[in-house]
């Protein structure tokens, strides 16, 4: 989208057509009855009229016809222009009927727009028309400009338009029957449905999980995708005829208007999925100068002149797309599971903007794909960006569920996993187990080889428990050199059996040549031998104590449904 309006002004720029004044007939087109949508650029007269010569109230816009030439061009489109440019085409009905046609100007950002057509005894009819009057100016209340006229039976009939805009002046103009138009009409109206629903579907899907989660990152993506959706909206004409029909001078400022938001919502949400204050604290502070600056350009906007302002959008644009995905890919580089959806969607964008610029230069054929593929790339986009966002939860939780040092599950997640998979023993009165570990005399590890090779001791320890044992059973790190292992559906001789192995494994880990050993305490749930999760934990964290104070490298197995004091009396 960015590099699409960014390309604009220079695609189009001034290289205005001076077509070659040929002395041939102008060419005629010969409608016949249904016919089908016929684009008139071929069949153009042009008169470029560069110092407004010609008044757009001329009550004979015939009075021109001396001055037009054949466009000879493949496309009319002729960039930022003050000039007005007037074009004719002339229809010819060989058949016995009148004939009811429609003529189309497909592109809807056009300031003003004057048609006239012959009105018999030598009257002209005029429509004024353009985004510069009240969208009630238009003989059909449609996104762009359709004229229906009707061609008399027999008749050569030449009809002028004229063309002033602050913006490019696309001429797109062509003629069909009504059964040809009608439904080429619907299937469009159809598709637009679907494309904006799209995002309405987005929106209110992330409005749904924001007010769940109340998580910023979601207010911005809606923001973005909002803005993105009104932009096009805007650009396709939807905007002016639902939104502020009878507020020209709102229709012709809310692209710039939509798009600084668009810029300003993307930055924030890059800025935010992409955790850039952490990974870049000074890439961060660009971005929100980037912000600041393209908040006021959205200001600014309604007040400058649009040819001058649209330039300015392009450059902001393109520093922000270039930014989001450095961002994006920095975020990647650390590791970041939804900054790959966010530069993927970044990506998929670039892709058909550079699709649609290329189709702009004629490296491309003009087809239905690659005109419309950079707006459809900008709903992909919103679409990745919310999987980014789902991405994000996914991660934040894991963070806060996961031990840094080790990668098992922390303290937290043991809790509530142990207090979960108790009920679950006592609900389907099957075995849970709980071993848990304490490496010993460890502060006097640290002490002789230093904290850093404690922690790879505590890192080995810890791969040690997870390779040890399969799901369901989970290993956890549940304090500084304690870890513990729950193993839902084992009873007692199979946990004593793993702990076993456990102590086995841990004396095998090489320290530095320093003796690595650990005590355990396992104890098991059966048969309603303990009434509450924290029993059990105490059971074991008791047969722990009985481990260490019976000399530690051992594993001890809390008799049945005994806590701490019933099995601290049994010992002593
Ligand atoms: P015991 O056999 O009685 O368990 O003796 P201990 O020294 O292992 O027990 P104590 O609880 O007195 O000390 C635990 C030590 O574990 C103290 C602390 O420095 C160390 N420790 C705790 N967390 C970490 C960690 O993340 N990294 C390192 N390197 N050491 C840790
Ligand atoms: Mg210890
Ligand atoms: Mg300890």
């Amino acid at each position: 989208m960015r590099i699409a309006l960014l390309c604009v002004p220079w695609l189009f720029a001034p290289s205005v057509a001076r077509a070659d004044i040929v002395d041939a007939a102008p060419p005629v087109v010969e409608v016949a009855p249904g016919q089908s949508v016929l684009s008139l650029t071929p069949y153009l007269q042009l008169f470029v009229d560069h110092d407004h010569a010609l008044s757009a109230d001329a009550p004979n816009p015939a009075a021109l016809a001396h001055r037009l030439t054949p466009l000879n061009r493949e496309a009319a489109n002729f960039g930022f222009s003050d000039a007005a440019y007037w074009v004719a085409f002339t229809l010819r009905n060989p058949t016995d009927r009148d004939l009811p046609l429609v003529i189309r100007q497909d592109y809807p950002l056009m300031d003003h727009l004057d048609f006239w057509a012959p009105a018999g005894e030598g009257g002209w009819h005029h429509v004024r028309t353009g985004d510069h009057q009240p969208f009630d100016s238009r003989p059909l209340a449609l996104r762009d400009y359709v004229f229906p006229i009707t061609l008399p039976a027999q008749s050569l009939q030449t009809y002028y338009l004229r063309f002033a805009s602050a913006g490019s002046i696309n001429i797109g103009l062509s003629v069909s029957s009504q059964q040809a138009y009608l439904p080429r009409l619907g299937l469009e109206q159809l598709l637009y449905g679907i494309y904006y629903g799209g995002f309405l579907v987005l929106v209110l899907y992330n409005l749904f999980l924001f007010l769940a989660l109340r998580d910023t990152a979601y207010a911005f993506y809606m923001g973005y995708s909002i803005c993105c959706g009104l932009f096009f909206a805007v650009l396709n004409g939807f905007a002016f005829q639902f939104f502020w029909p009878d507020f020209p001078w709102l229709a012709n400022r809310a692209l710039l208007l939509a798009l600084g938001l668009t810029l300003t919502f993307a930055i924030q949400f890059a800025r935010l999925i992409c955790n850039v204050k952490r990974l870049a604290p000074r890439v961060d502070r660009f971005c929100g100068l980037l912000r600041y600056g393209t908040i006021t350009l959205t200001v600014l906007a309604p007040f400058v002149d649009y040819a001058t302002m649209t330039e300015i959008f392009s450059a902001a644009a393109l520093i922000v797309s270039l930014t989001s995905l450095s961002v994006g890919a920095v975020s990647v580089w650390r590791g970041s599971v939804s900054a790959r959806y966010f530069l993927i969607a970044w990506i998929t964008l670039m892709w058909t903007v550079v699709m649609y610029v290329f189709k702009t230069f004629g490296l491309l054929p003009h087809n239905a794909i690659t005109h419309n593929a950079f707006q459809v790339g900008a709903l992909i986009e919103m679409v990745l960006l919310s999987l980014a966002l789902g991405a994000r939860v996914g991660e934040i939780q894991r963070q806060g569920h996961t031990d840094q040092l080790t990668g098992l599950f922390n303290r937290r997640h043991f809790d509530e996993l142990l207090a979960k998979e108790f009920s679950q023993a006592t609900r389907d009165e099957t075995p849970l187990s709980l071993v848990v570990l304490d490496l010993d005399h460890f502060k006097a590890i640290n002490d002789r080889l230093g904290h850093a090779r404690g922690d790879e001791a505590l890192r080995a320890v810890g791969q040690l428990a997870s390779r040890l044992v399969r799901k369901p059973a989970v290993a956890c790190r549940y304090g500084g050199e304690e870890f513990a292992v729950l193993l839902p559906g084992c009873d007692k001789p199979v946990a004593t059996k793993i702990a076993d192995r456990l102590l086995n494994a841990v004396a095998k880990i090489d320290c530095d040549g320093v003796p690595l050993s650990v005590s355990i305490g396992v104890a098991s749930y059966e048969n309603g031998n303990f009434t509450s999760a924290i029993q059990l934990f105490e059971a074991a964290d008791s047969a722990l104590y009985m481990a260490k104070e019976g000399g530690r490298n051992k594993v001890v197995t809390s008799p049945d449904g005994e806590t701490s004091s019933q099995l601290a009396a049994s010992l002593f």
